[in-house]
């Protein structure tokens, strides 16, 4: 198998909302040549996207536990170590910081959970080698403090959506960023699409969530990563062909696919 056209780093074609046609969805997704890393946010999901990666060459896992998940039980290493050694498996996540729904209120106790359960991913990340895909919403303060005090610590920071001196502070760490469907409808991400050095960006979807223009409002799928690229290419006044070849190659290089590892089966 030759090298994807477009990479979507971030999708979720494991959740239900695709199981009427996930099969349709999976095919235009490879016959546009589009290549995706599916996201588990727990043991459930992690393993389904590891069942997918197993059936496509074109699909890769990440095996993670996302902040809004169910925390109370912590993060089993043990068990999400044994996921994460799956040779299609890419990176630890999605995993990281969301106190967007918790922020008017105290709720400490939760902030702690959620701090606790993403040091436990990262240890991961470092101990196997592979990158983390970081959730962070209303958080970036807290984000950057915590990896930044981990030595080794590298990854990209999912459906980035914070300002410029953020986005900075991130790459000074040695992480990238990825756009996900909204930077085609709202301006207030272009000035980060502009500043960013191009081999620090990626494009992914995060479907079913969050469908860019002209989609909006309907259900995602890895196709639509198109039109993410575009919107980079348009605010950074370069070619849609310079601006793909880019946000592959960030990709193949960021998953260490350069020699990308077939399906098992
Ligand atoms: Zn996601």
């Amino acid at each position: 198998m030759d090298s994807p056209k477009l990479f979507d780093i971030h999708s979720h074609l494991n959740f239900s909302r695709f199981d009427e046609d996930r099969e349709e969805v999976i095919k235009r997704m490879r016959d546009n040549g589009i290549w995706t890393v599916c996201v588990g946010v727990d043991k459930k999901t992690s393993r389904e996207a590891i069942k997918l990666a197993e059936k496509y060459d074109e699909i890769f896992a990440a095996v993670g536990l996302h902040p809004t998940e169910d925390l109370t039980t912590g993060f089993s290493s043990d068990e999400f170590e044994k996921l994460a050694r799956h040779p299609k498996v890419v990176a630890i996540g999605e995993c990281g910081l969301d106190y967007y729904r918790i922020e008017n209120q105290p709720a400490e106790a939760e902030q702690i959970r959620q701090k606790e359960v993403f040091a436990r991913q990262i240890e991961l990340a470092i101990k196997i080698n592979k990158p983390l895909m970081v959730h962070c919403r209303s958080a970036h303060g807290e984000t950057l403090e915590i990896l930044s005090s981990y030595e080794g610590a590298r990854g990209d920071i999912h459906f980035f959506s914070g300002a410029w001196e953020q986005a900075r502070k991130y790459f000074d760490l040695g992480f990238s960023i990825s756009f996900a469907g909204p930077i085609t409808f709202a301006d207030e991400y272009d000035e980060v699409i502009k500043k960013s050095p191009l081999d620090k960006i990626m494009a992914e979807t995060d479907s079913p969530f969050a469908s860019p223009a002209p989609h909006r409002g309907k259900r995602g799928e890895p196709l639509f990563v198109k039109e993410v690229v575009k919107k980079i290419a348009q605010v950074r006044g370069i070619s849609y062909e310079e601006a793909a070849e880019a946000a592959t190659r960030n990709a193949l290089n960021f998953f260490n696919l350069r020699t990308a590892p077939k399906t098992t089966k």
